[in-house]
């Protein structure tokens, strides 16, 4: 059994069984301990093509539960877009993860838990609907409902904050229709949460329905996450990818997690940098190794507004298991002054960048040694932040094909106070 609970060391549980539950007892993470993983030969790796070498990466972090095929088989329903590095001066390049179905990386992990899941149940012989009750202040509810579309026995119910979300990042679940419902709640992010919380705390209404949440806590989001940055070395020339960084702007810590196990594995990456707005936990942490999250502030890069990120117990797993890794992680918190600055200097150099990716421009500018490159990581398309990008650069932001389709089609949206028998009420009668 590969997978280990963080907070309860005795629940041990494989892969499949970790996509089904998502979280462990006492609201434990699950994460297979580096000493399970398979070793894995790093150049030849390299050499191979996206999806393949996926799969044997994937196999080699279950410690072989499942084959190479297996996971290649996963991945290539599941990564079937590209992920460019894209030049942008002779040091910086950007790993672009924003050309999957809704414009933002989180289509990676999406859409393997989407297949992770099936084969899941299909190996369990599991008929019994599930139901996947997801809140969004944006890119996963996009993510997971647009993974999940159609697929049998699966229901999306997305609960978002009505009027808070951008009007492009909500169109692309309110269209769906079909297997994918949305409920706009009157009310902010964190009333959407606690509603989810509430659920999940509820016996009755887990066994009942199924229910599942496939957040970022799922370990099938973050094994796929570890994929794309072997992606990005294969398309590194030879001779920089020792004194190349991976600079991760970062919420709730899981891609700069994926990075760190990457590294772990043998990438032959110099170092991992993690990039916050002023919701600063982490570098304060790092600083002086107190843990002490603030109360969350509204930021240009909204998708990392997070205080209290959730991925963190696994990143020290990862310290604990190799200290030598401690060493070559770092977090830096950048202003929102500086992150429009590094917006306008992007575009100056050619490169339309959206917040979170300035962000870790940004970061990189401050930390950067002599010699050192950086592979920035792009989690967004500009144009799912259109508005914003515009007034800072003073630029059209073009729409890609994708957003142009989704203003086409009517929304399908209920609304809601935010109250839990009115939820419930919806979840077991429509
Ligand atoms: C989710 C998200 C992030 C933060 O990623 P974490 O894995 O939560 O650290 C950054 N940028 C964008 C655009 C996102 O959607």
């Amino acid at each position: 059994m590969p997978l280990i609970n963080l907070s309860d060391p005795n629940q041990c549980v494989g892969f499949y069984e970790a996509v089904k539950l998502g979280l462990g007892r006492q609201q434990g993470l699950f994460f297979s301990p580096p000493s399970q993983w398979l070793p894995v030969a790093v150049d030849e790796l390299l050499a191979m093509p996206f999806v393949e070498r996926s799969g044997e990466i994937l196999s080699a972090l279950t410690g072989g539960e499942l084959t190479a095929d297996e996971m290649t088989r996963l991945t290539r329903q599941a990564f079937d877009f590209d992920a460019p590095l894209v030049r942008i001066n002779p040091s910086v390049c950007c790993l672009e993860l924003f050309h999957g179905p809704t414009l933002a990386f989180k289509d990676f992990g999406a859409r393997f838990m989407a297949q992770a899941l099936a084969l899941a149940k299909r190996q369990s012989n599991d008929e019994r609907p599930t139901t996947i009750v997801t809140a969004t202040s944006g890119d996963t509810g996009a993510a997971v409902a647009a993974a999940f579309f159609k697929q049998p026995n699966v229901r999306v119910v997305v609960l978002y904050p009505n009027n808070k979300v951008s009007p492009l990042q909500a169109r692309l679940f309110t269209t769906l229709g079909e297997n994918v419902s949305s409920i706009a709640i009157d009310g902010d992010f964190d009333d959407c949460q606690a509603l989810v919380k509430r659920l999940f705390d509820d016996p009755v209404m887990v066994e009942k329905l199924n229910i599942n949440s496939a957040n970022s806590i799922n370990i099938s989001r973050l094994f796929a996450q570890v994929c794309y940055y072997f992606e990005a070395w294969s398309q590194l020339p030879e001779a920089q990818r020792s004194s190349t960084s991976i600079v991760v702007p970062s919420g709730n810590f899981g891609n700069v997690c994926a990075a760190l196990m990457a590294i772990q594995l043998g990438l032959p990456a110099k170092r991992v940098i993690a990039a916050t707005n002023c919701n600063d936990t982490v570098p304060r942490y790092m600083q002086d190794k107190h843990w002490a999250p603030r109360p969350t502030r509204q930021t240009l890069s909204n998708a990392m507004d997070i205080s209290a990120p959730n991925n963190w117990p696994r990143i020290e797993a990862l310290f604990d298991a190799n200290p030598a890794l401690r060493e070559r992680f770092c977090a830096v918190a950048i202003s929102e002054q500086t992150t429009e600055h590094a917006m306008r200097e992007m575009y100056q150099q050619g490169y339309l960048g959206e917040p979170h990716t300035a962000v870790a421009w940004a970061a990189f500018e401050q930390l950067k040694q002599d010699d050192e490159q950086a592979v920035i990581i792009g989690t967004a398309h500009p144009a799912k932040f259109a508005e914003r990008v515009e007034q800072i650069v003073a630029a059209p932001v073009e729409l890609p094909e994708r957003l142009l389709q989704v203003l086409q089609v009517p929304e399908k949206q209920h609304r809601m106070a935010p109250d839990y028998e009115q939820l419930c009420e919806f979840l077991c009668n429509s």
